[in-house]
């Protein structure tokens, strides 16, 4: 199965409720974390930092290259959540 590239959820007004990302290199951690969200199984996992090269996701166990992992887009430190 090809991994998620990204997933946005609207909610019944359109508002974007859930709007994953892949990784890239200016995605960054911030004090406090980030959601990521596993491309294979959808499992979210928070992390603190991004000194990593690939993580295996807790739930399907897919060991999964930090690039491939999604990231929360609403969460930003303009909009901590
Ligand atoms: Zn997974």
């Amino acid at each position: 199965m090809t991994p998620l590239q990204s997933q946005k959820k609207l909610d019944v007004n359109g508002k974007v409720v859930e709007h994953f990302e892949q990784v890239t290199g200016r995605t960054r951690a911030g004090k406090n974390g980030k959601d990521l969200k596993c491309p294979h199984c959808e499992t979210k996992m928070r992390i603190y930092h991004l000194s990593w090269t690939s993580l295996q996701c807790r739930y399907c166990h897919t060991d999964v290259p930090k690039k491939e992992w999604l990231v929360d887009q609403l969460d930003t430190w303009r909009t901590p959540r």
